[in-house]
């Protein structure tokens, strides 16, 4: 069997391994618009996560397995049409994340210095698209909109000294421009309250060992309990995301320069200013029922940046059929039409960790398993070769799995100790590391 697999992040890649594991002799394309593997495992996971990155030795060993080859530089619909895909291969899994902004829909959210998470977290970890965003960093106070793990990532990352990033893979041009910021007030906003938020456990009370940072939280905003509303399999964590914020609140000792301030139920409804961010309106809410119910009671804020941590959705892609209003691609249940598959963060949405997608893709192989088993695949598509053909007579200079290893040891031997590697972060750059120009 060919499998095209397209997006070589998490999805892509722990698909492509339960494939091989039920059908060893499949012969799998793993295509990528980057010349770099591992989607949010390289341009997402937040760069002092170290311990969460090493998965990708294992991602590693997936990619370079015989049968299997990685496609680097290559865009569905630029480089190759989605039905010239179909032609060549068997199975056509799609795995390319949700790579754009959910936007706020209020006033105020193009002005200069407000962010999506995902151009800002892109920005520091050194994705091409938005390693040159230079995001607007030079008042004393931003405000970072969302009450998940992404939000987590920002402010703790901003909040961090230099020599807290030290052993991180923090590309230099953000590290740079962090350490010469003046900001000394971060605000964490949740329009629902502190039972609500989706932070994990973990990545919260990492708040609390900052060098240069105190997390600021009115004690009384903070539930004795989570009640019986929150579901059986939530209630541990919540719970503990409520002890810990608690711990926060009760901390004493000499104030340090840097507050991280945790606001729940407010909800953004202007960003103000004129030229660039001057202030965020907020207005109060309840929760009723799960949901936030505005107040009416408002008030602002006077930051001078702000990064929405609030989600993203799946651009669409030419002839693949799509769902508008979810942002990601119609399917069910994974499947997009005869022989087409969706897995990932364009499947279901962006929810989960890295492992997720393990479970995830066993799911969906089984599903394709019966789907083959049910209805035969047509015979003769020729796989590899006729895709390579259209690449050279197009000029597209991909990167396969040698070309990649170039790169990351180039990386790796220009960053200094402790720091694990200094990213290249234009495509112009990482095709001159691979030696392909
Ligand atoms: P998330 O957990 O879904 O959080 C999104 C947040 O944005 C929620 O608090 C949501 O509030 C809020 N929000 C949405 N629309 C809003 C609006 N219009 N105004 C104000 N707030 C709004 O998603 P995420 O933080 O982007 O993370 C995505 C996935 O990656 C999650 O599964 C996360 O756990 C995972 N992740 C994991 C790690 C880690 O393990 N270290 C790190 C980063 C990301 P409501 O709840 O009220 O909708």
């Amino acid at each position: 069997m060919h499998v095209a697999i397209v997006g070589s992040g998490p999805s892509g890649l722990y698909t492509a391994d339960a494939i091989t594991r039920l059908w060893p002799d499949t012969e799998i394309d793993i295509f990528d618009r980057l010349p770099t593997p591992y989607g949010l495992v390289r341009g997402g996971i937040a760069p002092d996560h170290q311990s969460t990155k090493a998965v990708a030795r294992a991602f590693e060993r997936m990619l370079s397995r015989p049968g299997t080859r990685f496609f680097g530089n290559v865009e569905i619909g630029r480089d190759l049409r989605y039905d010239e895909l179909k032609a060549a291969y068997d199975l056509v899994i799609f795995s390319v994340g949700a790579e754009n902004d959910r936007s706020l829909g209020i006033p105020g959210e193009n002005l200069p210095g407000v962010y999506g998470a995902a151009a800002f977290v892109g920005w520091y970890n050194g994705h091409p698209r938005h390693h040159a965003l230079e995001p607007l960093l030079d008042g004393t106070a931003l405000a970072v909109i969302g009450n998940g793990n992404v939000a987590l990532d920002v402010v703790r990352v901003l909040a961090k000294t230099q020599a807290e990033l030290a052993d991180s893979d923090i590309c230099e041009h953000a590290a740079r421009r962090i350490d010469a910021a003046h900001l000394t007030d971060l605000y964490l906003i949740g329009r629902r309250g502190p039972i609500e938020a989706s932070f994990t456990p973990v990545e919260l009370a990492e708040l609390g060992e900052l060098e240069r940072c105190d997390v600021i939280v009115d004690p009384a905003a903070i539930a004795a309990d989570v009640g019986p509303e929150v579901p059986e399999k939530e209630r541990k964590s919540r719970q503990r995301n409520l002890e810990i914020l608690r711990s926060f609140g009760a901390r004493s000792g000499e104030p340090k320069p840097m507050r991280i301030h945790v606001l729940f139920n407010a909800a953004p409804v202007a960003i103000l200013g004129e030229e660039r961010v001057r202030g965020l309106q907020l207005e109060r809410t309840r929760v009723i029922e799960g949901r936030a119910e505005p107040t009416g009671e408002r008030f602002e804020l006077p930051v001078e940046s702000v990064v929405a941590a609030i989600g993203y959705h799946t651009p669409a892609l030419p002839g693949v059929p799509f769902d508008e209003k979810r942002g990601r691609f119609a399917n069910d249940d994974g499947f997009i039409e005869p022989g087409v598959y969706a897995a990932g963060w364009c499947k279901h949405g962006p929810r989960g960790v890295v492992g997720t997608n393990r479970t995830d893709a066993g799911i969906l192989v089984k599903r394709i398993a019966e789907d083959i088993a049910s209805q035969a695949l047509p015979e003769g598509k020729p796989g590899t070769g006729a895709v390579t053909a259209l690449l050279r007579e197009r000029g597209i200079r991909f990167i396969d799995y040698a070309a990649w290893k170039r790169i990351d040891e180039a990386e790796i031997a220009r960053a200094t100790p402790p720091k694990p590697r200094e990213k290249f972060v234009t495509i112009a750059s990482l095709l001159s590391a691979a030696s392909v120009i």
